[in-house]
C-alpha cells in the first residue's frame, strides 16, 4: 500500500486510503489524472477506476452534440426557426413578469415583438416568496401565452415550479424556465430534461458557477442538451440593488461551457432605470441574450412592477442595442 501511495505522491497526487469490507481504495486528489494502464505493473492494484470529472460534461459537451459555432456556443432554437439563442444575433426574451390578462400579454408580445424580441416571457405559476401574494394565474396563463404565440410568432418561455407541472407546462410552453429558487431542485431538473423542450435554467442566488453548471448537467443527463443559462442576480451584502449582477459569469461561462448563456437586468438589479445599462454591459461582455420584463403600466403590475421598463423604455433599449451589437461581433 506504502508503495502505491509514494507512486501517487511522486507523480503529483493527494492519495487517501478508504477501506471497504472486500477492497482497499485509494482515492487521488489533486486535479491529477492516472491513466488507466498506469499500474498495470504492480500486482497489488487491480484496476484504476476513472472518477467522476468535477467538470460536469456541459464543460465540454463533444462537438456534434453541439451545433456549435465558430465561436463555441451551441445555438439552442426555442421552437420558431428563427428564435435561437447562441448564435451571432442576440436572443431577446422579454414580457411580463406575469401574465395578468388577455389584454395585457398580447399589448406587450406585439410591442416585443415588434422591437425585435424572439421569445415571449410571462409566468403563469409563480415562485412568490410571501405565501399571500399573487401566485399566478396557472393553466389560464398558459393559454393566453400560446394565444399569444399565435398571434405574433414568439416563443413562449414560462417558468415550472413543479415536477407536477411538467407535462402541463410542456404543452403549452416552448422553453421551459427553472428559477432561482429551484436550481437546486435536482428532481425538477430531471423532469424538465425528459420533457426534451429547450430550458432556461437561471441561476440560484446563492449558487456558485460551478453549481450552476452541475444544475444543467442534470438536464444534458436526461438526453437534452438544449439548456440556457441565466444570470440573474446573486444575493450579497449590497442593498441598493435587489441582487448583485455577477457579469463575470459570462466571460467565465464562455470559457468553461459551449452552454449558451443569457443575462436578466431585472431581477439583476430590481429597478427599472437600471436594466437598459446593465443589458448593455451584458451585451458587450458576451452574453448571447436578455430575459427582460416589459409591462404597459409597470406602476399597475401584480409582480415585479419596480423593475419593469414599459413598453417605449424597451423600445429605446432596442434601438441602443442595436448601435452596440455591432461592436462586440453581434447583431439584434
Ligand atoms: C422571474 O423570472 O419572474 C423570476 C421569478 O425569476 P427568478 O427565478 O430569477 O427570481
Ligand atoms: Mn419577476
Amino acid at each position: 500500500m506504502q508503495r502505491v501511495l509514494d507512486r501517487l505522491r511522486g507523480s503529483g497526487a493527494l492519495g487517501r486510503v478508504m477501506k471497504s469490507a472486500d477492497r482497499t481504495l485509494v482515492a487521488v486528489g489533486n486535479g491529477v489524472s492516472i491513466e488507466p494502464d498506469a499500474f498495470n505493473d504492480d500486482p497489488y492494484v487491480d484496476l484504476v477506476v476513472p472518477t467522476v470529472p468535477p467538470q460536469p460534461a456541459c464543460g465540454g459537451i463533444d462537438a456534434q452534440q453541439t451545433r456549435g459555432t465558430a465561436r463555441g456556443t451551441r445555438e439552442v432554437c426555442l421552437g420558431p426557426a428563427n428564435a435561437i439563442v447562441g448564435g451571432q444575433r442576440l436572443g431577446i426574451i422579454a414580457g411580463p413578469c406575469s401574465v395578468e390578462d388577455r389584454q395585457q400579454l398580447l399589448e406587450v408580445a406585439h410591442a416585443v415583438k415588434e422591437a425585435g424580441a424572439i421569445g415571449l416571457r410571462g409566468g403563469a405559476f409563480k415562485p412568490r416568496t410571501n405565501p399571500y401574494s399573487f401566485q399566478g394565474l396557472g393553466e389560464p396563463a398558459l393559454e393566453l401565452l400560446a394565444e399569444a404565440r399565435e398571434a405574433t410568432g414568439l416563443a413562449v418561455v414560462t417558468e415550472v415550479l413543479s415536477v407536477d407541472q411538467t407535462d402541463l407546462v410542456a404543452r403549452y410552453a416552448d422553453v421551459l424556465q427553472i428559477g432561482a429558487r429551484n436550481m437546486h431542485n435536482s428532481s425538477l431538473l430531471a423532469a424538465a430534461g425528459k420533457t426534451g423542450k429547450p430550458i432556461l435554467l437561471k441561476r440560484g442566488w446563492s449558487a456558485t458557477l460551478q453549481e450552476m453548471l452541475q444544475a444543467a448537467e442534470y438536464i444534458i443527463r436526461e438526453g437534452d442538451s438544449d439548456v440556457i443559462l441565466c444570470e440573474r442576480g446573486i444575493r450579497t451584502f449590497e442593498s441598493y440593488v435587489r441582487h448583485t449582477l455577477a457579469l463575470a459569469v459570462v466571460p467565465a461561462v464562455k470559457q468553461r461551457s459551449p452552454l449558451p448563456i443569457i443575462v436578466d437586468p431585472s431581477h439583476g438589479t430590481g429597478v427599472a432605470v437600471w436594466v437598459p445599462p446593465l443589458s448593455k454591459a451584458a451585451v458587450a461582455c458576451g452574453a448571447d441574450g436578455l430575459l427582460i420584463e416589459v409591462h404597459p403600466h409597470p406602476e399597475k403590475a401584480q409582480t415585479d412592477g419596480e423593475q419593469s421598463l414599459n413598453i417605449p423604455q424597451f423600445q429605446r433599449l432596442m434601438s441602443d442595442l442595436q448601435t452596440l451589437a455591432p461592436a462586440v461581433g453581434r447583431a439584434l
